[in-house]
């Protein structure tokens, strides 16, 4: 049985989140062990070599991506990177068109007449810009655009949104819908970033470099929640004396045990085949918006590139958040903003507890986003005292 004594921090959570903080508290002198109750480290970015020699990422495709210089430093220091652009496509009608969409896009779906008039509409519409939103285009009077939004609308958009979310498009928050753009010229790559790449050797090895500190233990298959308590303003460690700083990475209404409700969150399922030739799909990704079952197909010999005789696809599907599955995804709506918001007020009440993640802070992060969020907070708690 661990003995907390020995340690200033307890992090609760493995992910990119945890991990930061825990190597940023590490090298500040202090001793610190993370609780993962998962039985591998990496959180939803955690990849391995499957029975077949493939390497293939467990919770869904990830690369890493950012405009920020400092965020890739930071990131290189524990592992060498690749550049690698993403490319996905999606499936509409039967034919398999770019994602984001773009100018090939119109090419495809309309005659070469409409199809100059509906570029010439969005270029005069949205000038000096390389990109707009189905959001933006929805509310165009121009009926051209009016028209190509219409049929991306039905024919992607919301059929998407509905089996990804299940909830009405109407009552979506907006920046889902925004998070897709529409490319106003016929660039492809699902991202623009200026940094866009994937690990030499691994996302695990990235984190098994990071935790590589001597002020850094950590503990696998083991539920925080176990042995925390919350009484009053701090959060304590069960049944031992010296208050412990926290760090929680987990969800934040499993911390204050649903006091205020039940977050919603989307969870994924994957349906794994292996696929005895060299290549399944043309691009990484593939969205199946008209499916009335699965989302999404992912190639993971093309995430990264593995030159193989053989491949491996994880066919995606949405599914409910039951509490004991993965919480991916959170549904941001009124009444769930509402109910987060509760929570962080109970939260600041705690003088020991730092908050940072994606769980704790119901918050749909990229990673770079993730990166950037628990390295603000970490430096300016150790710096400015733990409860401000
Ligand atoms: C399908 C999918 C694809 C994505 N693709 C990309 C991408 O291409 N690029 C990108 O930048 N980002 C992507 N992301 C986002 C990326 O995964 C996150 O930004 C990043 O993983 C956030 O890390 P985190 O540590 O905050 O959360 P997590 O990775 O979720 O880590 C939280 C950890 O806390 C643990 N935990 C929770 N509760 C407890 C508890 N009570 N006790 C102990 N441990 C606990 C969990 O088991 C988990 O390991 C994707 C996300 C998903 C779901």
């Amino acid at each position: 049985m661990t003995n907390f004594n020995n340690y200033d921090y307890v992090i609760v959570g493995c992910g990119l989140s945890g991990a930061v903080a825990a190597r940023i508290l590490a090298e500040r002198g202090n001793k610190v062990i993370i609780l993962e109750k998962r039985n591998h480290i990496g959180g939803n970015m955690y990849d391995y070599v499957d029975k077949n020699g493939i390497l293939v990422q467990q919770y869904g495709p990830h690369t890493f991506h950012t405009i920020k210089k400092e965020l890739y430093d930071y990131m290189r220091q524990y592992e060498e990177w690749e550049e690698y652009k993403l490319m996905v496509m999606a499936e509409i009608n039967g034919v398999q068109t770019p994602s984001p969409f773009n100018f090939k896009t119109i090419d495809q779906f309309y005659d070469e007449d409409e199809a100059t008039k509906i570029k010439e509409a969005l270029l005069e519409e949205y000038p000096n810009q390389k990109k707009t939103t189905i959001v933006t285009m929805l509310e165009s009077k121009n009926e051209y655009i009016k028209k190509f939004a219409d049929f991306l609308y039905d024919n992607d958009y919301k059929l998407y949104t509905a089996k990804q979310w299940r909830v009405d498009p109407e009552r979506i928050d907006k920046s889902i819908l925004r998070r897709v753009p529409i490319v106003l010229g016929y660039e492809e790559g699902y991202f623009d970033d200026e940094y866009q790449v994937m690990p030499k050797h691994s996302f695990t090895k990235f984190f098994e470099n990071l935790l590589n500190h001597e002020n850094i233990d950590y503990q696998l298959n083991c539920n925080a929640l176990d042995y925390l308590e919350i009484i009053d303003d701090r959060i304590i460690i069960k049944n031992i004396d010296k208050v412990i700083n926290v760090v929680y990475t987990g969800p934040i209404d499993e911390l204050f045990n649903f006091k205020y409700g039940k977050l919603p969150y989307r969870s994924l399922e994957f349906e794994w085949e292996y696929i005895d030739k060299p290549s399944y799909q043309e691009a990484a990704v593939v969205q199946y918006p008209q499916d009335e079952v699965y989302t999404r197909m992912t190639e993971y010999t093309k995430i990264p590139y593995q030159d193989r005789n053989d491949t491996v696809i994880a066919k995606e599907k949405s599914v409910d958040y039951d509490g004991d599955n993965e919480p991916y995804y959170p549904v941001l709506t009124d009444e769930s903003l509402e109910m987060y918001r509760n929570y962080k007020e109970k939260a600041n009440t705690i003088i020991n507890l730092i908050l940072v993640g994606r769980l704790a802070d119901f918050r749909y992060y990229n990673m770079d986003q993730a990166l950037e969020s628990v390295l603000k907070k970490v430096y300016f708690k150790e710096e400015h005292g733990i409860n401000k």
